[in-house]
């Protein structure tokens, strides 16, 4: 049987897709990354619950757009997403900076574009409350809970490099004060595709008791990781269920803490996830005498997680729809790697050269993570607007392009080769 996951879209519109932009090329349904800001903006409704777009997750400026057109925020992890979030007219208070193994000049940056940075060790505080005493900050801590998807992913564990020390966070406190600095947020992102929300709940509880040793405090980030499921038969994440639990201990906090605090939740795939969609086409069928595989036109160069995680996504055949006899494949990619693999053991109908197939739920960490690794151009990127009709986001280069730009940009374009300098 081929699977059941529900095609977002309908067969018809990809394949009218494909065949006007070829393939590889990513699909975005507008109306559904819509849908799902709005959903998520009535999960706490009488709370002072913001909500961030975690900018990594899909960072094509047309998405930005229309996230920011339902009055999110954004979260973004370094300097150069906070300037594509600012030269898209977002304003710097709705940004904000969550710095790793930032640089001085990615701080200078930050702080001279007045976006809310958020600091996870204590040499780079010292660093920011020396050049900017008087200012404002946040910091993140390492809540010492473990979630994610995968190891990979897992970021708030006891091991992670990610943020400041819980033992550690009084002399952060005593930093600031001695600059003059006022740490106005507490942030903590625990994983991504978080399974248990026991551990979500369990971090915001840390987060509440923590928050307790800033005298300056305003908000405190809860941070991302709501997880979304790419298997058909898989319980989704219970939002309603989990807001519940989360609303009564966010209620009791406030009416204790004495003080107006806000919160924040910064997911991303949660929000783009479902909404997208990669179109290869078949262009390969070989039986391989234990296997048979299904050659397609793209590879881990332009979806990363199935190499990367051993993630599972859904491959459905969007031209043989009503194929008589199903056969069980290995989908492979065509990058010159054995690890190119986009899904084992898949039952599809009968495949042939032509056809075109949809990985669905690609629309988060999809597009971000693609390489040009084998030196293949990149994929398109078409959306289907909210009214109707679908346009071209991101334009696919030829192979040609590909290379004169990369010779261009190596110095060794036809005009430049015997340049020295
Ligand atoms: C990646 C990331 C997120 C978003 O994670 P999702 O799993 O996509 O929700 C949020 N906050 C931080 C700091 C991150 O690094």
């Amino acid at each position: 049987m081929q699977s059941n996951h529900p095609l977002p879209v309908d067969p018809d519109r990809l394949q009218a897709i494909a065949q006007k932009w070829g393939t590889p090329t990513y699909v975005y349904m507008e109306s559904m990354i819509r849908e799902r800001c709005r959903m998520l903006k009535t999960l706490f409704p009488d709370l002072p619950v913001s909500w961030l777009y975690a900018v990594k997750a899909n960072d094509n400026p047309h998405v930005i757009r229309i996230i920011a057109g339902e009055g999110l925020g954004f979260d973004t992890v370094s300097y150069e997403e906070v300037l594509l979030c600012l030269r898209l007219d977002t304003d710097p208070r709705d940004i904000f900076y969550t710095e790793n193994n930032m640089t001085d000049a990615e701080m200078h940056g930050a702080a001279r574009q007045g976006v809310v940075l958020n600091i996870g060790s204590l040499g780079r505080l010292k660093a920011f409350c020396s050049a900017y005493p008087g200012s404002e900050c946040s910091i993140r801590i390492k809540p010492d809970i473990s979630d994610g998807h995968h190891a990979k992913v897992d970021t708030g564990n006891q091991d992670s490099k990610f943020g400041i020390r819980m033992d550690l966070i009084a002399q952060a406190v005593a930093i600031a004060r001695d600059h003059g600095v006022r740490i106005r947020g507490i942030h903590a992102h625990i994983g991504s595709g978080i399974q248990e929300p026991e551990n979500l709940l369990a971090e915001i509880e840390v987060l509440l008791k923590s928050s307790s040793l800033l005298e300056d405090l305003a908000f405190i980030n809860f941070g991302g990781g709501i997880p979304i499921p790419y298997r058909a038969n898989e319980t989704p994440f219970d939002l309603q269920r989990f807001a519940q639990l989360a609303s009564g201990r966010l209620r009791d906090f406030l009416s204790t803490v004495g003080k107006p605090v806000t919160f924040f939740f910064e997911p991303g795939r949660w929000i783009v996830g479902p909404a997208g969609l990669l179109l290869t086409q078949v262009n390969t069928v070989k039986d391989q005498g234990r296997k048979k595989f299904i050659g397609t036109d793209t590879g881990f160069n332009h979806l990363l997680r199935p190499a990367l995680y051993d993630a599972y996504h859904e491959v459905v055949s969007i031209t043989a729809r009503e194929a008589k006899s199903t056969q069980t494949y290995h989908v492979a990619g065509n990058i010159c790697e054995s690890g190119d693999m986009l899904g084992l053991d898949r039952s599809l109908p009968e495949s042939k050269p032509g056809d075109y197939l949809a990985i669905l739920d690609a629309g988060a960490y999809g597009m971000t993570m693609a390489s040009q690794y084998n030196r293949r151009a990149l994929p398109a990127e078409v959306l289907i607007t909210s009214d109707g009709y679908h346009k071209t986001i991101r334009s696919r280069k030829s192979p040609e392009e590909t290379v004169d730009d990369f010779l261009r940009e190596t110095g060794l374009a036809a005009n430049q080769v015997g340049e020295v300098s």
